[in-house]
C-alpha cells in the first residue's frame, strides 16, 4: 500500500467487501469526496450504479474541463534501459530490441512531425540509461523542444530535485512516473535489478519534482500486476498526499493496462474494460478538479466513449519507437515498441473523433512561461 495509509492491504479488501448499495448512493449524492468515497465507488457493489456514475463523473468533468479534449503526443528518444522490468520489451535482458538514442537533429525531425499534426504539448519518453540520457542531455533535448511545443512533459528515469529544477529551468513543466505496483514486494519481484528496484526513490518522484517547480504531477499503477483496487486505493491515497505536499501543482491520473500479447508478459491479475470504467469514473467524481488521460493501450472506442465522462487528455497517433514519427518510417528493423498500440488512427481522425461527439479539440490551453 501507499506507506503514508495507516491502513492495510487486507483493511482495504474488508471495507471493500462491506460496502453495500446505500453506501455507494450516499457517495454519489456528496459535494465533496474523501478516500472512503473512493472506495464505496470502485467497490462490487457499485456495478448497479454504472449509469448514474457516468451521469455523476460527466458533470464533475464539465466543471472542471468543460466539452473539451486535450490532446498530446509521446516522444521516444531512447529505448536503451539498464532496468529488468519483467513486463516491458525494453528491460536490458530483452535480446529482441533494436536499441537506438536519437540524436539531437533526429529528434528535431520526429518532433517537426509531430507538431506538422497540430499537436503542441509534447511527452519526452526515454528508457533509464545514466550514460545517454543524463539529466545534461535531457536538458538539452527541452531547450531544443521548448520553441517548438506550447507545453513539454517527461516521461523518464526519476531524478533528483536539484536534478528536476535544472530540468525545470529546460523548458518542462509536466512528470509522468508510473509507480506500476504500491505492493512493496511484489513491486521487488517485478523490478529484480537496476535502479528502478528503488521502491521509495521512485515513489518520492512526483514530490520532488512538485518541489522544483513542476505544475503537472503524473501518477499511476500499471494495470495488471496486482489486485487493482488495492492498487487504486494507493493511487488516491497518493493523489491526496501530492494534492497536499504540492498544492501549486496539479495531479494526473493515468489508467495504463498491460495489454497480453503473444508469447509476451501475462499480467497476473488482468483488468476487464467494466472495471477500467468503474476505476476511471470514480476518480472523476472524487478528484474532478485532477487531470486524467487515457492511454493508446486501449481501443478507440474506449477511448471516445471515456473522453466523454471521465478523462480529459488523450494521445493521438502515438508512435512508441524511437523515430517512428518520420526518422525511421519504412524501416522494420526497428519497429519494436515499447507496449502495443490499440488505437491506430491517425491525429487527425481522432480530432474528427472528438468533434464527432460535440467536444472541442485543445491543442494548447497556456504558454509556456519562457
Ligand atoms: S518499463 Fe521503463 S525502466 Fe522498465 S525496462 Fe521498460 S523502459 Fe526500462
Amino acid at each position: 500500500m501507499f506507506p503514508h495509509l495507516k491502513y492495510s492491504e487486507d483493511d482495504v479488501d474488508g471495507y471493500i467487501s462491506r460496502v453495500t448499495p446505500e453506501m455507494v448512493a450516499n457517495s454519489l449524492g456528496k459535494a465533496r469526496h474523501d478516500w472512503f468515497d473512493l472506495l464505496n465507488l470502485i467497490s462490487p457493489a457499485a456495478y448497479p450504479f454504472m449509469g448514474a456514475l457516468r451521469e455523476a463523473a460527466q458533470i464533475a468533468r464539465r466543471r472542471y474541463y468543460g466539452k473539451t479534449v486535450s490532446v498530446y503526443a509521446p516522444l521516444y528518444i531512447g529505448n536503451t534501459c539498464i532496468n529488468s522490468c519483467r513486463y516491458c520489451d525494453f528491460r536490458r535482458q530483452h535480446t529482441g530490441t533494436v536499441r537506438r538514442n536519437l540524436t539531437l537533429d533526429e529528434i528535431r525531425t520526429e518532433a517537426a512531425a509531430v507538431r506538422a499534426t497540430g499537436i503542441d504539448s509534447l511527452l519526452v519518453v526515454a528508457g533509464e540509461d545514466p550514460r545517454v540520457n543524463t539529466v545534461t542531455h535531457l536538458a538539452e533535448v527541452g531547450q531544443l523542444l521548448k520553441g517548438m511545443f506550447s507545453n513539454l512533459s517527461l516521461e523518464v528515469a526519476p531524478q533528483t530535485e536539484d536534478g528536476y529544477r535544472e530540468l525545470f529551468a529546460a523548458g518542462y513543466e509536466g512528470l509522468t512516473c508510473f509507480q506500476e505496483t504500491y505492493d512493496r514486494d511484489l513491486y521487488h519481484e517485478m523490478h529484480p535489478a537496476g535502479p528502478k528496484a528503488d521502491y521509495d526513490f521512485r515513489l518520492g518522484t512526483q514530490l520532488r519534482a512538485g518541489h522544483a517547480g513542476f505544475r503537472l504531477l503524473g501518477c499511476a499503477f500499471l494495470l495488471g500486476l496486482g489486485p487493482w483496487r488495492r492498487e487504486a486505493a494507493s493511487l488516491a491515497a497518493h493523489a491526496f498526499y501530492l494534492m497536499r505536499e504540492c498544492y501549486e501543482a496539479k495531479v494526473q491520473f493515468a489508467f495504463p493496462r498491460i495489454c497480453r500479447v503473444e508469447g509476451g508478459f501475462v499480467p497476473p491479475c488482468e483488468v476487464d474494460e467494466r472495471d477500467l470504467e468503474l476505476m476511471m469514473l470514480a476518480f472523476r467524481i472524487v478528484f474532478p478538479q485532477c487531470c486524467m488521460t487515457v492511454s493508446t493501450r486501449e481501443p478507440p472506442a474506449f477511448r471516445d466513449r471515456i473522453v466523454l465522462t471521465a478523462a480529459d487528455n488523450m494521445s493521438a497517433g502515438s508512435r512508441v519507437t524511437p523515430g517512428g514519427y518520420a526518422v525511421l518510417v519504412g524501416d522494420r528493423r526497428h519497429d519494436v515498441a515499447q507496449f502495443t498500440l490499440s488505437d491506430s488512427r491517425t491525429p487527425d481522425e481522432v480530432y474528427a473523433a472528438i468533434r464527432a461527439n460535440g467536444q472541442e479539440v485543445v491543442f494548447k490551453n497556456w504558454d509556456n512561461r519562457i
